[in-house]
């Protein structure tokens, strides 16, 4: 079969290969013909993993240690697909040949602490499809028949066509951070107007945020100039999103300034829920400065390094802050509350988040191109498909 493979840590790159030996089904699992797969960050982050070194310990951490005991991957966890082979031990109920599915991608062990007491999502020996163990950049991926996401309960590919379908994933992100951040009735700030961005500023005006800010920094000398970032700003307030601001003081002079101001003259000086979503460092500062006492900042987006330069005295802790980290999705609470938010035509969240995918999908066997319209922001969710 065809598929993207990591070779190695210490180069960046796949490998497309066109005749990887297929999956092999364990009595409770099923596999699954790969329709769309999606282009996320985390795939970004091992595609240039000569410069993510957390990228690369993660990777190693399950997977020999050392890049010299690396065994290669299939990567991609992002996908939607129809099942052909269902394992003999798994129950026709959960799922059947020929249904239209995703899959949970982050593989809990079932009796670890966290898993026993209904936090599966941060399970102690979690193991991550596309990342520690084989994934969906492929024609097949095989999961266990319990992570399996079955659309057919959800109105099947009618409501939710593959090209939502392929990204849910990530959807469920910014759905699991806004849900934690209670938004409704809060003022938002969102950093970081990537896909998870513009995806939690749609979530979070679904869900009653009352005024949302959203920031990113231009950056005139890489992909991401200020008319690139303007037309980001343009989507982001097609999603809902009241202010957007490009803190780069260079290339947008006063613009940093008056989000601050703005924020602090909010009710209480400052704002109550925000979501950090971009990783970058000078992010975490902005978010210290713009919550307000007794205010929550969310924390979705993963540094490349360990910070340097978080105050916590000034921020957190004389702010009286709460910060939460937010890892993958609760399973499976979450797919429940986004697939039931996506089912309805009244939140209108469906046409929002339609704005995001690009129009053209890439075969699988052309990815160096799909990777480079993600990185050059020329798309924000762009699904690859294997080639027929
Ligand atoms: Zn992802
Ligand atoms: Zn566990």
């Amino acid at each position: 079969m065809q598929a993207l493979k990591k070779e190695n840590l210490t180069e960046d790159g796949f490998r497309f290969s066109a005749n990887e030996p297929e999956p092999q089904v364990g009595h409770r699992d099923v596999k699954i013909r790969v329709v769309a797969a999606s282009i996320c960050g985390t795939d970004q982050g091992i595609y240039q993993i000569t410069s993510k070194p957390g990228m690369r310990d993660e990777m190693l951490l399950h997977n020999g240690g050392a890049v010299d005991r690396y065994r290669p991957i299939i990567v991609g966890h992002e996908f939607c697909g129809e099942v052909v082979e269902v394992g003999e031990d798994v129950d026709s109920e959960l799922v059947a040949l020929g249904d239209y599915v995703t899959s949970e991608m982050h593989i809990s062990c079932g009796h670890c602490q966290q898993c026993r007491t209904g936090q599966r999502h941060i399970c102690k020996n979690i193991r991550v499809k596309g990342l520690h163990l084989d994934g969906a950049f492929a024609e097949y991926v095989v999961t266990p028949a319990e992570n399996v996401v079955n659309l057919e309960r959800f109105g099947g590919r009618e409501a939710i066509p593959p090209r939502l379908g392929a990204f849910l994933d990530a959807l469920g992100n910014a759905v699991h951070t806004v849900m934690e951040g209670n938004v409704a009735g809060k003022t938002v700030a969102i950093l970081g107007c990537g896909a998870q961005g513009l995806m939690a500023t749609a979530v979070a005006r679904t869900l009653g945020a009352t005024r949302i800010y959203i920031t990113d920094f231009s950056n005139p000398d890489g992909s991401f100039d200020k008319q690139k970032l303007g037309e980001r700003f343009e989507t982001a307030r097609q999603l809902g999103a009241d202010f957007c601001f490009d803190t780069n003081e260079e290339a947008a002079p006063g613009q940093q300034k008056e989000l601050f101001d703005r924020a602090g003259d909010e009710h209480g000086g400052g704002i109550d829920v925000v979501l950090e979503m971009s990783g970058a460092e000078p992010a975490y500062g902005d978010a210290g400065r713009l919550v307000k006492n007794g205010g929550h900042i969310l924390l979705l987006g993963i540094p490349a390094r360990p910070l340097r330069s978080f105050d916590f005295g000034k921020y957190a802790v004389w702010k009286g802050v709460t910060l939460r980290g937010i890892f993958g999705r609760r399973m499976f609470e979450t797919w429940h509350a986004m697939l039931d938010l996506l089912a309805s035509e009244k939140t209108g969240l469906k046409a929002k988040l339609d704005k995001i995918i690009s129009p053209e999908t890439v075969p699988l066997s052309e990815f160096e191109r799909g990777f480079e319209m993600v990185r050059s922001h020329e798309a924000v969710k762009l699904l690859l498909v294997p080639s027929s």
